[in-house]
């Protein structure tokens, strides 16, 4: 069986759509046809060789979809064939929920992450190997690792869906798991890219308030505005630090959520938080190397920590993700601004490079009659 799938050969190069020869499936790893793939500014960096060295190339790319589940390889037990999932790039772990089933006794009830069945290698006309990671989208079929895979409800849109596999999860679990706001605290976002208007979805699904978003871009900003900002300031006019701190009274926010990934607006969203508890979790990627500077007194009153996707956990999220879209809460519709055909990636990684996608670009891969 065949894929015309992406394959990045060399870096800062446009990406090449080939056919390539799918491997029989391994212990673990599910066959999907993509029917949407969302597109994320850590594929331009990957192709731009903003990550360092690539050892993997050629390889393949992507890492969230809307899928529908063609074959499963042995021992996969989260899925079967027929079944919508999304696909991210988180890996889904095993948890342990407790279930009483009586006054005395309890319950362990398992519920597995799928395999971690790694990477597998495609091949192209030449014979060449093509390298693909545990999970990658941009292609009509993918070779996928179970622990990659989440199985939806068949209500949700497919391509609405493909969203919930990075960029909701990455920005909207920052909300969810590191901050969790209660209604009518103050928060601060810092980029409204990808990991920002998600974290905005998720603020004002929680009822936080208010809602400052930072950005250099106007449209950006009107558009964050649209997800449910209630300030917004344009840092390229104004320092966004004194405007913060006029909005909540000299006092600063409860919290911070930096997704620009940079040194300079690490510490800014620093100084933006309250001192007496104000938390700043970093959502960007920070170019590696770079050292930030931060006052190691206030330490003392303030916190700042990381964020690797959100502390999602797949199997569980995704689905509640899934409801609140169900039941209105959660705008996805909003999100996806820009739609591109299968052919047409090249066109929009160079529209993402030079700012023009305000929203969520989603490829159109094999798109639903
Ligand atoms: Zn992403």
């Amino acid at each position: 069986m065949k894929t015309r799938t992406v394959v990045l050969y060399e870096l800062n190069k446009p990406l090449v759509i080939e056919e390539l020869e799918i491997p029989k499936l391994k212990q673990g790893q599910v066959l999907v046809k993509i029917m949407y793939a969302g597109i994320c500014r850590s594929q331009l960096n990957e192709i731009k060789g903003k990550k360092g060295v690539d050892k993997y190339l050629p390889h393949t790319l992507g890492h969230e979809a809307g899928a529908i589940v063609e074959e499963v390889g042995e021992n996969v037990t989260k899925v079967n064939e027929g079944d919508h999932v999304v696909l991210s790039w988180i890996k889904d772990r095993e948890t342990v929920n407790m279930v009483r089933t009586g006054t005395h006794s309890v319950r362990a009830e398992v519920h597995s992450g799928g395999i971690d069945a790694g990477g597998t290698k495609y091949r192209n006309k030449e014979g060449k190997i093509i390298n693909a990671g545990g999970v990658t989208t941009f292609g009509k079929y993918s070779v996928v690792s179970e622990n990659r895979v989440t199985k939806i409800d068949k209500r949700m849109p497919l391509d609405k869906s493909a969203l919930l596999g990075c960029a909701i999860p990455t920005g909207g679990g920052i909300i969810i798991h590191q901050i969790k706001p209660t209604p009518g605290d103050s928060i601060a976002i810092i980029g409204a890219g990808g990991v920002g208007t998600s974290a905005i979805l998720l603020s004002s699904v929680m009822g936080c308030s208010p809602i400052i978003v930072v950005d250099i871009n106007e449209k950006k900003l009107d558009f964050a505005h649209e997800l449910g900002a209630t300030d917004m300031i344009n840092a390229k006019e104004e320092d966004f630090v004194p405007k913060i701190l006029e909005l909540t009274n000299g006092k600063g926010v409860d919290y911070a959520v930096e997704a620009v990934g940079s040194k300079e607006t690490i510490e800014k969203s620093f100084a933006s938080v309250k001192w007496d508890g104000g938390l700043v979790v970093i959502g960007g990627n920070p170019p590696s190397e770079q050292k930030i500077s931060i006052d190691p007194f206030d330490l003392k009153g303030k916190l700042i920590t990381g964020s690797w996707g959100g502390l999602t956990v797949p199997h569980i999220d995704i689905p509640k993700y899934v409801n609140l879209y169900l039941s209105g809460k959660l705008k996805l519709d909003e999100l996806i601004t820009d739609r591109f055909r299968f052919d047409e990636i090249n066109k929009a990684f160079e529209l993402l490079d030079r700012g023009k996608i305000v929203g969520r670009a989603i490829l159109e891969i094999n798109k639903e009659a």
